[in-house]
């Protein structure tokens, strides 16, 4: 069952790990972690963030955590979550430039603040707004290990993969059950 890279929206949720253990840990905790996240998620290498705008996608983060909760769970839609959401998208900048000197007749849509943290926010809630409105919002799932938290798009044709990831929370589970196994059959004896 082959696992594609995962929707930026999820991955941004996915920075707390372990979000329901003791110790979740949090790859956003102040500027330099987060420069660290966006650079290995595609955003341009020159952003760095302020204390501010750091706490901003964190709240982008919970928002989007909120809404494929109730989403997953049937649950009802938290506006403040929702207007959280919407917030992010009203910083888009998306506009029609000529980029290719080769190709003149043709127009790219360009990110007209790609530099900035908003365009990073507003590029978030776009992926998380595609995401749950789109064809694939039925097979959004939050992972089953239960520390874990994590959202994934189920691309597998049967429908039922269990973990955010087979690597880290589906082996974990895997060791777990093996040794309960293996502990319920030294008691046997
Ligand atoms: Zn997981």
């Amino acid at each position: 069952m082959a696992e594609t890279d995962p929707p930026v929206s999820l991955k941004l949720v996915g920075t707390i790990h372990g979000r329901f253990s003791d110790q979740p840990t949090d790859d956003l905790t102040n500027p330099d972690t987060t420069s660290v996240w966006l650079r290995n998620n595609g955003f341009p290498t020159v952003l760095h963030l302020t204390d501010e705008e750091v706490a901003d996608l964190r709240a982008l983060r919970q928002a989007i955590f909120d809404i494929f909760t109730a989403q997953t769970t049937g649950a009802a839609q938290h506006p403040a979550a929702v207007a959280e959401l919407n917030r992010a998208l009203g910083h888009g900048a998306v506009a029609l430039a000529s980029v290719d000197p080769q190709a003149p007749d043709r127009l790219i849509a360009v990110d007209a603040a790609a530099d900035r943290a908003d365009a990073v926010l507003y590029r978030i809630a776009a992926d998380a707004l595609a995401l749950t409105t789109g064809p694939h919002a039925h097979r959004v799932r939050q992972c089953t290990a239960h520390t874990c938290g994590t959202f994934f798009v189920d691309t597998s044709r049967a429908g039922n993969r269990k973990w955010c990831s087979a690597a880290t929370c589906g082996n974990r589970a895997r060791v777990a059950a093996h040794r309960t196994r293996a502990r319920d059959e030294v008691s046997d004896t």
